[in-house]
């Protein structure tokens, strides 16, 4: 059977829709040194004048999440009111052509249309299919769906299990059309011996329960959420064992700018419900309670954790500057930026790394 898409193909054009309601307010919580709290870096960046819609140093993250300004912003993307609206002058819709962005899990799809699902087809995989010759068949729970190969308006109006690979990207539906981000099933792309899971969430731990409550508070434009946030990106600190000239923090350094020592616990507290924690700074690794955490954390504590943060890497020790010693599977995005062999650097860290904080005490965070 031959098989006409009635859309252009996200290969040829854009990623294909999804529910187009920016997700952020369901999600992130983005905190800078003087505690202010916005939604994304969009909201008072490039050209837009968002207000922050809480700050640390009055309010717990949790008051601030169910507050009034992440309460109004999620009824105004509900209600799609944008006219004069920081998310009505979004940059990050603009450069995604139309598309707000989407819910950010470790599932690799997302509504479509109706009874459709999308999600690009794993690089190797596809590869793999197109070489092979051999026809991608999709498994729910180890069980294959009974129609490959379907009309894409078939698989929207009808689902039923019916699906489609196209040119790298899979349109499928559930064959009871339940939602798969939330239905609790496993999904398989199978192609001769070759599998390729679509997604890698946990749902069994907190942050796994966490992110499905989040997705379906999003979907439902729910205003007083009762899931956590799933996303943190704090700035910490200005300090720095360096003193690169350039530095965008100088300024920042010298107003000595600080949110108060509440706010670095009540982000650890939502550590086990994130699914990703980015740590700015400055220099992140002067903070003892950043060194705790990089040095003790392990996979079962939150197994859907990407932590990122930004480092000189000059305090970062031979063993883990080692791509290799870093397992792949705790999900650590190791940013070395820096490989600085200066005399400063070398005894910061070994005297940092070895337990002496005497250079860390410039540092206002404990
Ligand atoms: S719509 Fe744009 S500005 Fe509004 S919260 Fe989302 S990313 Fe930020
Ligand atoms: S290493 Fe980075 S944070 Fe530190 S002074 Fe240089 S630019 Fe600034």
């Amino acid at each position: 059977m031959s098989k006409v898409p009635e859309t252009a193909s996200p290969a040829d054009t854009a990623a294909p829709s999804s529910a187009n309601r920016c997700a952020y307010p369901w999600q992130q919580m983005i905190i800078d040194l003087t505690g202010e709290v916005v939604p994304c870096c969009f909201w008072s960046g490039y050209s837009n004048f968002g207000t922050p819609l809480g700050n640390t140093n009055e309010r717990s993250l949790a008051e601030i999440w169910n507050g009034e300004g992440y309460r109004q912003l999620r009824r105004a993307l509900t209600e799609n009111t944008l006219e004069n609206h920081p998310c009505g002058n979004c940059a990050a819709y603009r450069w995604a052509n139309g598309q707000f962005p989407r819910f950010g899990w470790p599932v690799d799809f997302a509504p479509e249309q109706k009874y459709c699902f999308s999600g690009p087809i794993p690089e190797k995989f596809g590869r793999h299919a197109e070489q092979s010759g051999t026809p991608a068949l999709l498994f729910e729970n180890g069980i294959p769906l009974p129609y490959p190969d379907s009309q894409h308006q078939e698989i929207r109006d009808l689902g039923g299990g019916r699906y489609s690979v196209w040119k790298g990207w899979l349109y499928f539906s559930t064959p009871d059309n339940s939602d798969p981000c939330s239905n609790g099933r496993h999904y398989q792309l199978r192609c001769g011996d070759l599998t390729a899971p679509l997604g890698n969430l946990h749902r069994d731990s907190k942050s796994g329960q966490n992110l499905v409550q989040a997705y379906e508070e999003y979907l439902n434009g729910v205003e007083v959420v009762s899931a956590k946030p799933s996303m943190i990106s704090l700035i910490s600190t200005a300090d720095c064992n360096i003193d690169c000239p350039a530095c965008s923090q100088n300024m920042v350094r010298l107003t000595r700018v600080q949110h108060r020592p509440e706010t670095v616990p009540d982000v650890l507290d939502h550590l086990p419900y994130l699914q990703q924690l980015i740590w700015h700074g400055g220099e992140p690794y002067l903070i003892a309670r950043f060194r705790k955490l990089v040095d003790e954390y392990q996979r079962e504590d939150n197994p859907n954790l990407a932590f990122g943060f930004t480092s000189n890497g000059t305090m970062i020790t031979a063993a883990e500057a080692e791509a290799d010693q870093v397992p792949a599977d705790q999900c650590f995005n190791l940013g070395r930026q820096l490989r600085s062999g200066n005399f400063r650097a070398d005894q910061s860290r070994r005297q940092i790394r070895s337990g002496d904080d005497e250079l860390a005490r410039p540092s206002r965070i404990t």
